[in-house]
């Protein structure tokens, strides 16, 4: 199969780039869609064929559910029941936004592939223009998991989405490179207080501040029953092994030296004020202290790793403040728990 890339964030013949999209969604397949977090590939959310695709050209474990993606947030009723006031507050908030809500689903609409084994459904409205368009135009909704290959960092410019699916799946729209650079957070409404099940684009601390305390779910990967099944899965990973490092420059040129002295190359993640110039490579995410920037830059700065030969990576670990949560939780995931120390 020919994958086409078609610019959707200049003029070119943005409409045909739509009409083609709509086509392909309505005769069954898949199409891959920037949205505000990371580029997405969907299909309609009700028709079983057409989601088999996704998990296809990902390569995507069957048991791990795929968030519904609406154009309107009132679409929100078609699909789920149990829409507490607290979640009609939220979604006034945050939608469109980066923010998953599961709630209990209605029987019989989503297909049965989009929600394997679970009674709820994950909701989002996305806040991205071509998504919006793409999703109006459509009229239905879209499942749509990240666009990369399962296991991989998540795409946040369309050339990563070539890099992991180009054969497997017939369109990208381009609309280039996203904002928030890690997925939604996606939060339980299905029980009181709620529970944030991944951390994202929506902060702890925004959340609360509109229905007050919500609970975090264990970050275990080794945990036999997951809250959201998509935890126990291998996520984000570079193909050299990564390793979180703690945020000190002595200690990272030291460690890069010692690595050396072993025969191994060294890719380092870290901030631009840093100054690690004995590594082989270094891979600047944003100013210090700037979570935000992190996030954006986190999966693109793993992906340049891959294209370096690299024979360990260092990545500099953050606090935990606004966005540093969810970077915290994607390079615990991308290292598999694994730090280096001196
Ligand atoms: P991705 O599609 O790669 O962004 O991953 C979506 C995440 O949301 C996965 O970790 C899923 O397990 C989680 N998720 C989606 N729908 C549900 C649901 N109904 N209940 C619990 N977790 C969900
Ligand atoms: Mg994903």
């Amino acid at each position: 199969m020919e994958t086409k890339v078609v610019s959707v964030d200049n003029a070119v013949d943005t409409k045909g780039s739509y009409e083609r999209a709509v086509d392909i969604l309505r005769s069954g397949g898949v199409v891959a869609f920037p949205t505000e977090t990371v580029y997405g590939l969907g299909a309609i959310a009700t028709n079983e064929q057409a989601v088999q695709k996704i998990f296809e050209a990902k390569g995507r474990p069957s048991d791990n559910p795929l968030i519904v993606h609406i154009g309107n947030k009132e679409d929100v009723k078609k699909y789920a029941v149990g829409i507490t006031a607290d979640a009609e507050k939220l979604m006034e908030e945050f939608w469109p936004g980066p923010l998953t809500l599961v709630f209990n689903k209605i029987p019989g609409i989503v297909a049965p592939n989009v929600t394997p084994g679970v009674e709820t459904v994950g909701i989002r409205m996305p806040n991205h223009p071509v998504a919006l368009c793409l999703l109006r135009e459509l009229g239905q909704p879209l499942a749509a998991p990240s666009a990369n290959r399962s296991g991989k960092p998540s795409p946040t410019e369309a050339t990563h989405v070539y890099e992991d699916l180009s054969g497997l799946i017939p369109l990208i729209l381009d609309g280039g490179q996203t904002g928030v650079g890690v997925e939604s957070t996606v939060l339980d409404m299905t029980i009181v207080p709620p529970v944030i099940l991944r951390p994202g684009g929506a902060t702890q601390e925004m959340i609360e501040a509109v229905i007050g305390p919500v609970e975090t779910a264990a970050n275990d990967t080794a945990s036999e029953a997951p809250r959201s099944p998509g935890m126990k899965y291998l996520h984000y990973a570079p193909e050299a092994p990564l390793f979180v490092i703690s945020q000190d420059e002595e200690e990272i040129r030291i460690a890069v030296d010692t690595l050396q002295n072993e025969g191994k190359k060294v890719a380092v993640i870290g901030p631009d004020e840093f100054n690690v110039s004995n590594a082989d490579w270094y891979f600047a995410v944003g100013p210090i202290y700037d979570n935000e920037a992190m996030a954006t830059n986190l999966y693109r700065a793993i992906r340049k790793c891959d294209f370096t030969s690299a024979d360990i990576i260092l990545a500099v670990e953050t606090d935990l403040n606004g966005y540093g949560v969810a970077v915290m939780n994607r390079l615990t995931k991308a290292s598999e728990g694994k730090r280096y120390s001196n």
